[in-house]
């Protein structure tokens, strides 16, 4: 492969031209580039040597109710069983009343960081007794915010390592309806600045903190066990099973990754469909499931007082603005979809919905276990990845349940006989 220069200074057809001379990709592919394209004028101002547009599922979550709210919510995802499973987790809670959720801040922080400081600590001590001025220098960077009825809240001042000279200096955004990234790194900048022009010190970087912990939202639920019964299991084994799983998540993290994937495969499916940045979402779900030093399971489960009650709280720091929110229609569309009226209540939404998706792979896993509910939707995947036509898929569905079949040589074979059965 020859080297590309300057790719991203062709326009969207030369890229194309040059990955057909390039023959890494036959002439149909290069076409499906081409159709595919179809927000090429839109994405190509978005993203650098933009080449094609990937599209993904997009589902709607139905029964969430939250706060006495009954919501549709779009999920995008590629995963088969990730929206019947979040429906179904939600519907449990429906009948149970609902999600209840709660906030107590939504503040952004970011970070300046600090290098060859001699004495940490007198240094520590001068930028708080500073720290009006450091809080000014920063609304100046982005005034605009402050009109809004944001800016910067607070300081705080954390010595890294005494030995290396490492210092951070933390501020606190209230960053109103936006993400904030792009705000924080705007005032942090300056403030790196004024440290370095005011104080002689070195500064090493400035940065968001991914680490949301000022934008904690916290959803429960309540299950009446009755509600939980399944095949040979009361309500009541089904809620204490339940809660012991959610234990076992808190006690070993070879678990407790696959039960936060669990909720994160709602959670990742919303924040995408509402234009937010999930890399984001991710990370400080991670480190918040980290905060005591063992990565633990992000909700929790407990049967008392004869009920099951669920508890999720993570760092949710979305926007309602920003970002590629007001440029992608569909994003727009989905905020439409949403009703939401602001960035917390957007938040509230995500991390019920990881409630729910969680309620609904526990259940699965202590009942029946995950594959009887995975297995019809994974299905579907593999006729469509052998050939089968839309008018095929659930006919081949039903033959490879029927003869226990879940490979892909199996359901080759079985699409033939339907073929050969329909006589073509
Ligand atoms: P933007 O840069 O798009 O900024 C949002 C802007 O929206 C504000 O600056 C403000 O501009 C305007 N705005 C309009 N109405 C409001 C309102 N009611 N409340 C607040 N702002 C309002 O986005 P963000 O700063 O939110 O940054 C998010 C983006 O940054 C995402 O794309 C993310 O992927 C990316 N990013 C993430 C990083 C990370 O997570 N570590 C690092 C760097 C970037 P004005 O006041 O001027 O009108």
């Amino acid at each position: 492969m020859k080297a590309i220069h300057k790719f991203y200074q062709k326009s969207w057809q030369e890229r194309l031209a040059i990955l057909a001379q390039s023959q890494l990709l036959s002439d149909d592919e290069i076409k499906l580039f081409q159709v595919n394209g179809h927000q090429a004028e839109l994405f190509d101002s978005l993203i650098e040597n933009y080449v094609t547009d990937y599209s993904l599922p997009q589902g709607l979550a139905t029964n969430y109710v939250i706060d006495g709210h009954e919501y549709l919510i779009p999920m995008v995802t590629e995963e088969p069983s990730v929206v019947a499973a979040s429906s179904n987790g939600a519907g449990l809670v429906k009948r149970a009343g609902g999600f209840q959720s709660h906030i107590t801040e939504r503040l952004m922080v970011g970070q300046v960081v600090l290098e060859k400081v001699a004495e940490p600590a007198k240094l520590k001590a001068t930028i708080l007794a500073q720290e009006a001025d450091f809080l000014a220098c920063a609304n100046e960077a982005h005034p605009s915010i402050v009109k809004r009825g944001g800016g910067a809240r607070f300081l705080e001042v954390r010595i890294l390592s005494e030995s290396e000279g490492l210092l951070s200096l933390d501020l606190a955004v209230d960053v109103q309806e936006a993400m904030g990234a792009n705000m924080l790194n705007t005032m942090l900048e300056a403030l790196a600045q004024k440290i370095r022009q005011e104080l002689g010190q070195e500064v090493l970087m400035a940065i968001l903190s991914n680490y949301a912990v000022h934008s904690l939202v916290t959803v429960t639920c309540e299950i009446e066990p009755k509600l939980l019964a399944k095949g040979e299991l009361s309500g009541e084994e089904v809620a204490q099973k339940i809660a012991l799983a959610s234990h076992v998540a808190q006690l070993d993290p070879s678990r407790a990754a696959t039960h936060n994937k669990g909720i994160m495969n709602g959670i990742d499916a919303v924040v995408l469909a509402s234009g937010n940045d999930w890399r984001a979402i991710e990370a400080g779900a991670h480190a918040y499931a980290s905060r005591d030093g063992q990565y633990r399971g992000l909700s929790q489960w407990n049967y008392q007082d004869g009920k099951l009650h669920g508890s999720l709280t993570l760092p949710m720091p979305v926007g309602s603005v920003g970002g590629s929110i007001g440029v992608i229609p569909l994003v727009k569309t989905n905020h439409q979809l949403l009703q939401i009226k602001d960035a917390k209540q957007l938040a509230t939404v995500i991390v019920a919905v990881g409630l729910g998706q969680n309620l609904a792979a526990l259940k699965a896993l202590v009942t029946d276990g995950i594959q009887k509910g995975h297995m019809h939707l994974q299905l579907k995947t593999l006729a469509v990845k052998v050939g089968a036509t839309q008018s095929e898929v659930t006919s081949l569905v039903a033959q490879m349940e029927k003869a226990g079949k879940r490979d892909e040589n199996s359901a080759r074979q079985l699409l033939a006989q339907i073929r050969e059965s329909r006589g073509n």
